[in-house]
């Protein structure tokens, strides 16, 4: 039934965020945690937000942005 679908619908667990391998700019700052998503930065080779560092590429698993 049409009605029971959309109950089970907005009733349901939230759907598990997928998570991707994703390219980020770290901070190479030991003492800092700064980085950012590839996607947000403008920048061929970006300063850490935080603490004005130089910043390496490299790939973490996150969860996936719509
Ligand atoms: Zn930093």
């Amino acid at each position: 039934m049409k009605g029971d679908a959309i109950m089970s619908f907005s009733r349901g667990p939230k759907e598990p965020v997928q998570e991707v391998d994703t390219k980020v700019w770290a901070c190479t700052n030991e003492e800092c945690q700064g980085w950012m998503r590839e996607s947000y930065s403008f920048e061929e080779e970006p300063k850490c937000p935080l603490c004005q560092s130089s910043m390496n590429q490299e790939t973490r698993v996150l969860p996936e942005l719509k």
